[in-house]
């Protein structure tokens, strides 16, 4: 599934394709991804597209004749290719620009998310993306917010916490096993024992990991492709995600694979330590 690495990897590799172009043509075909395509999304033809943006997993198309909402899902990638490629099969959504280059989006397993809003709504107050907690490389993501938000939770596990997106977005499965092993914090602590230097550690070790992704072209995990269909190369640098009965890169002991909220989680027993709130404090 593409995390928030590829998405931006993705947006950037589109963004120069749509950006400051005018939309000649859109086609969407009758299958539904997680929502039927919005017959609306012909009204997108003759309009100008002055931006392309990234919130969350979503990646947004802002044009004079309405926004598109993207969402990748698990399969889901675009494609930059000549008007007049053919389509091949699991194309379901394509954009065809006056340059004489088409956007297409192809989604075998149609998990993905084609969502159109009307000119003069913000599409950022969009139900999809208006309760989005703020953005993992933002300042605003820091560790005195992340003890706020975590002090709230009465009874959970970091993990979870970090994959949940009014927390914080973006922060998926990979990286939320990646950022708790280079932090030393055990996946399954309580959310609300973590002290404000730990989640100061680990706003700054997501930071890192995301940015370091970002750079390398995001992680190749099943279909995905960068937007010029290069894939990422950030896998070899993977710690511990999907490296059970391997040694730990610190310390050697077997990394250990546990799941928690029907996601896999891999960690190191001995350099993950579990923190649980002191009576005391309780
Ligand atoms: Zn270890």
């Amino acid at each position: 599934m593409p995390e928030l690495p590829e998405v931006e990897v993705t947006m950037r590799g589109v963004r120069p394709y749509l950006e400051q172009q005018r939309i000649k043509s859109v086609y969407f075909d009758d299958y539904r991804l997680r929502e039927p395509f919005d017959p609306r999304l012909s009204e997108l033809e003759g309009g100008f597209i002055d931006a392309v943006s990234r919130r969350g997993k979503f990646i947004v198309i802002h044009s004079d004749h309405g926004s598109v909402i993207v969402h990748l899902g698990m399969t889901g990638h675009f494609k930059v290719q000549d008007a007049t490629a053919p389509a091949v099969k699991h194309d379901h959504f394509a954009l065809t620009l006056e340059s004489g280059k088409m956007v297409r989006l192809n989604d075998s397993r149609r998990f993905g998310l084609v969502h159109y809003v009307p000119p003069g709504q913000d599409p950022l107050c969009d139900e999809h993306l208006v309760n989005l907690g703020p953005e993992p490389l933002d300042d605003e993501f820091n560790g005195a917010y992340l003890l706020r938000r975590l002090q709230r939770i009465k009874k959970g596990e970091i993990k979870p916490a970090l994959m949940n997106s009014r927390i914080v977005v973006g922060v998926g499965n990979i990286y939320a096993s990646e950022s708790l092993f280079t932090a030393a914090i055990h996946p399954q602590s309580q959310a609300n024992a973590l002290t404000l230097t730990q989640c100061t550690t680990l706003c700054r070790v997501i930071k890192a990991t995301l940015q370091r992704s970002i750079a390398e072209g995001g992680t190749t995990i099943r279909d995905f492709a960068g937007a010029d269909g290069k894939p990422g190369y950030f896998v070899q640098e993977l710690q511990v995600y999907g490296k059970n009965g391997k040694p730990c890169p610190r310390c050697g002991t077997k990394l250990e694979k546990i799941v928690q909220g029907q996601r896999s989680t891999f960690f190191c027993p001995h350099c993950q330590k579990l923190y649980v709130k002191p009576l005391s404090a309780v």
